[in-house]
């Protein structure tokens, strides 16, 4: 029997989380009203931060941690609930969350940043045990953040154009290089750096690389600057550079040269929060333009009445109808069957950023000038979903992996 029942024990998950956010961060928001509703105060000069952005960041992860929500999708091996949350939980929460409240980032703190680059992640595994006593306990409650440095200048869809290099210097490691795009760098306490160790095996794509977990020490890794986008006055992202950065070989993280399946250990679980994220983002903006339309009104009419904005309405509701069932279908599919789904992860991916693109475009085009405004948070979520289609495997990319499993006979859409 196909059951599409959302099982109680994620409704009741659910509904604790929207008590949480209006006990605990409700008041962390009224609090700091003044930072998140300006751009000017919400960032520093530098483009960072500013420190009450922070405050409040650290506050709701540390509260979401308390209240068991932060870790419960951790891996259980770390200390995490994810052996009671799969990625149909994953799926439901995010998606209710986002559906609620529209793209507000100091609400996504209540989860470390696609569960796979922050906090209790599967890619910290493979940390030495003591390595794994310095850092999770700070990882665990929220206070420390990490980073995922594995992007560069010259090496984003194409990993293997890699210049990040590690040498052997007795029991430590020397490394040099440059990561760009990384989220949260600048704000991070620890990075995780991919970085060549062994050229041979990396010329031949056989591996090569390692990842080490790095401190910022301020002198040999630093964040060099915040990448604005978007028209954003400062950002999340940044510049890593790694100049002689001496790291001993017991913060290796897993097996030395086989560092990239740990790149890609997790990412599977990023993208279904990903594309949960955006049903839910486009699931908030229709109910705006649905309101909307029935309340403004044009040439003696509400708008809703003219058959050009019910197309745009409807349009959307294509769009949301399919990206979610895909979603919930994929996330069964991680959950029930053995092999990994492959192309279905990589079509979650793409389909559901380009429509949140979509629905988020048509929503502000309902709202005629009045979507174009920050006051309605609209244009909000069309900037943040349009940096969606980038990070994680571009559109493109993984429209690559999705023929490619065509191709090499994965036909099923069962
Ligand atoms: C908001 C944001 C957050 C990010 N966070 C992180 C992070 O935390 N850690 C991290 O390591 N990186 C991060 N990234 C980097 C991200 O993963 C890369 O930007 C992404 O992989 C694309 O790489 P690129 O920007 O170098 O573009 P390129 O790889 O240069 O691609 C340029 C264009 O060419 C297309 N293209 C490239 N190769 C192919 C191909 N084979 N077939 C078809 N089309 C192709 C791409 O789709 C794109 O349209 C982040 C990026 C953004 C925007």
């Amino acid at each position: 029997m196909i059951d599409f029942k959302i099982p109680d024990e994620i409704k009741e998950v659910i509904t604790s989380i929207d008590k949480f956010i209006e006990r605990e961060i409700t008041p962390i928001k009224s609090k700091y009203q003044k930072q998140i509703e300006n751009e000017r105060y919400y960032y520093d000069e530098d483009g960072r931060f500013s420190k009450e952005i922070l405050d409040a960041m650290r506050e709701i992860r540390m509260k979401s941690a308390e209240a068991g929500f932060y870790n419960m999708f951790g891996d259980p091996a770390l200390g995490g609930n994810g052996d009671m949350f799969g990625p149909i939980a994953v799926a439901l929460v995010h998606e209710s969350i986002m559906k609620k409240h529209g793209y507000d980032p100091l609400i996504m703190e209540i989860f470390p940043g696609g569960l796979f680059t922050n906090g209790l992640t599967p890619v910290l595994l493979g940390l030495h045990p003591e390595v794994k006593d310095e850092i999770l306990p700070g990882v665990e409650s929220g206070e420390t953040l990490l980073c995922f440095g594995l992007s560069e200048p010259d090496a984003g869809s194409d990993v293997w154009s890699m210049k990040t290099k590690a040498e052997k210097d007795g029991d430590h490691w020397i490394i040099n290089g440059t990561k760009q795009w990384i989220s949260y760098s600048p704000y991070a306490q620890y990075s995780m750096v991919f970085a060549i160790t062994d050229s041979e095996l990396f010329a031949k794509r056989k591996g090569g690389i390692s990842c080490f977990l790095v401190p910022f020490d301020g002198e040999t890794c630093v964040n060099t600057s915040v990448i604005p986008i978007l028209g954003h006055l400062g950002g999340r992202i940044g510049i890593v550079s790694l100049e002689n950065a001496r790291v001993h070989e017991k913060y290796i993280i897993g097996d030395l040269h086989q560092g990239f399946g740990k790149a890609l250990h997790g990412v599977d679980i990023g993208r279904v929060v990903m594309a949960a994220n955006c049903v839910g983002a486009a699931q908030w903006a229709l109910d705006l333009a649905i309101d909307y339309a029935n309340e403004r009104k044009t040439f003696g009419v509400t708008i809703g009445q003219h058959q050009a904005v019910q197309i745009m309405l409807a349009d959307c509701a294509l769009d949301i109808y399919a990206a979610r069932n895909m979603l919930l279908h994929c996330a069964w599919k991680m959950e029930n069957q053995e092999s990994i789904p492959i192309k279905e992860i990589s079509m979650i991916k793409a389909f559901s950023t380009e429509m949140l693109q979509r629905v988020a475009d048509r929503c502000m085009q309902i709202h005629g000038g009045m979507g174009l405004t920050n006051e309605l948070k609209l244009e909000k979520v069309w900037r943040w979903a349009r940096s969606q289609r980038i990070p994680d495997g571009t559109t493109e990319i993984q429209k690559n992996t999705i023929a490619k499993r065509l191709l090499k006979g994965d036909r099923s859409f069962i």
